[in-house]
């Protein structure tokens, strides 16, 4: 299990335990995968998290992306304690649901009208539900490597398996679980992202069947790959030219990349978006937002949308909170995040060099990439991972050892290899981290 199983005694029986009543210990299935193995956590400050052990780490997971204002700030906390206590639920409207919905609408480019839910998956639900219901068109494209939520119409080729997988230029349509619904692959097209020579082609032959275009604009899900340079925009002159719904999945991306998400930092505007996670720096709430052309439907009650819990009073005035804080502070969050990731990135840069250590590091400041190429890959200098093929050459296993040995150093990342940075993270943690990793690179790695 861990080379150091001392250090986590609590955890190690805790598991046991739950195991025998929690199917696998854990509630999301991409906690299984967690390094040395599922953690027991006792709680979190700033950018610091402490294990049941007592053990403490500065974390790089940060929730898998919604802590961007760090763990339990006191503002965002504060509201949501002061709103659970004048109830936890009304289902029902409450005033401070449209000064949330007003907020967004302000902030977010596309965000002629709005909706909350709970989670990321079921936003995009909804968005593709509008994009078929807007369209009569049934099928909807994605990209390999992408993943929009867990839900069986969309959970598709997240992470094929490349000998499954059919060719780099038109992948096959592959179930990411066991009992998806055996029809919906039928309406899913899969195509390599980044290629707009592919994409265009495909849409000249098929566009009267594809309802949606759903698209993360950065790729978080495999290596944090920016969109090459007139990728988005082209995507976007396609869709507007073959009536295709565009769908930007900002569930990672939001409030994260700028305060307008990756379209307010690349100036594009979809048709359709969807944010969860950093919006209200983790209290559960999702947002499906888009142009009234679309978002109107729901209005008129012509496609459904609904949810007991949608627009949890607390949960908003999380967010509201959180807003706040970055619409006030927003230039130093911001410059914080891209100060704090870069020396970090340019720190672990300096530290393979020092060891002579092939690694792949790239995305931005909030949000970057770090992997360990297979033995002999031939990959370019600079930012090398462009699409979900390319990505292939990383070595899994390494980095997973790397994982492992960071987290006994007091360092937590996410075993997929993408680093959440959070605007508590500071200098010293960068120092302390660097520590670690040439501890790392010298003991386990080199
Ligand atoms: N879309 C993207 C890009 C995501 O990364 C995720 C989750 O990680 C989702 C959708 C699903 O969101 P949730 O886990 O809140 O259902």
């Amino acid at each position: 299990m861990t080379a150091t199983p001392e250090r986590y005694a609590r955890s190690i029986a805790d598991l046991t335990r739950s195991k025998k009543t929690l199917a696998g210990g854990v509630s999301s299935n991409v906690r299984l995968g967690d390094k040395p193995f599922p953690l027991f956590f006792d709680r979190g400050l700033g950018s610091h998290l402490w294990d049941v052990d007592g053990n403490e780490y500065i974390d790089y997971v940060l929730g898998r992306g919604p802590l961007l204002l760090g763990h339990t700030p006191k503002e965002v906390v504060q509201a949501t304690v002061d709103q659970l206590w004048r109830g936890q639920i009304y289902a029902a409207q409450h005033e401070l649901e449209y000064e949330l919905s007003e907020r967004v609408s302000r902030i977010i480019p596309c965000a002629d009208l709005v909706r909350f839910g709970i989670s990321g998956s079921e936003a995009v639900h909804g968005a593709l539900r509008l994009a078929r219901a807007a369209t009569g068109r049934q099928t909807v494209l994605k990209f390999e490597g992408q993943y929009h939520g867990w839900l069986d119409n969309i959970l598709y080729s997240l992470s094929p398996d490349p000998t499954r997988a059919g060719h780099a230029l038109h992948p096959a349509t592959l179930a990411e679980s066991s009992g998806q619904f055996s029809g919906a692959d039928s309406h899913v097209v899969v195509l390599p992202w980044n290629n707009i020579e592919v994409l265009s082609q495909y849409l000249e032959q098929h566009h009267n069947e594809i309802a949606a275009i759903i698209t993360e604009p950065v790729m978080c899900n495999t290596a944090v790959i920016p969109p090459l340079p007139g990728y988005l925009e082209a995507m976007r002159d396609l869709c507007t030219q073959h009536g295709v719904v565009l769908i930007f999945d900002e569930v990672i991306t939001g409030f994260r990349l700028s305060l307008a998400g990756a379209q307010g930092r690349f100036n594009i505007k979809p048709d359709l978006t969807i944010f969860g996670k950093a919006i209200a720096n983790g209290m559960p709430i999702s947002c499906l937002a888009g142009r009234e052309q679309f978002m109107g439907l729901i209005a008129q009650g012509k496609v459904g949308h609904g949810g007991t819990y949608n627009s949890l009073p607390a949960a908003v005035a999380g967010a509201i909170a959180t807003l706040d804080l970055l619409e006030k502070d927003g230039a130093a969050v911001y410059d914080t995040l891209e100060t704090t990731g870069q020396s970090l990135m340019q720190g672990i840069r300096n530290l393979t060099a020092k060891h002579d250590i092939q690694a792949v590091i790239q995305g931005y400041g909030a949000i970057f990439y770090l992997g360990f190429p297979v033995q002999g890959a031939n990959l370019p200098v600079g930012q090398a991972i462009t699409d979900y093929r390319s990505s292939l050459a990383m070595d899994n296993d390494l980095y997973t050892i790397f994982v492992s040995a960071m987290v006994d150093r007091g360092v937590r990342i996410i075993p997929r290899g993408n680093w959440f940075l959070s605007s508590a993270h500071n200098q010293a943690d960068v120092e302390s981290t660097l520590k670690a990793i040439e501890e790392v690179f010298a003991e386990v790695i080199a």
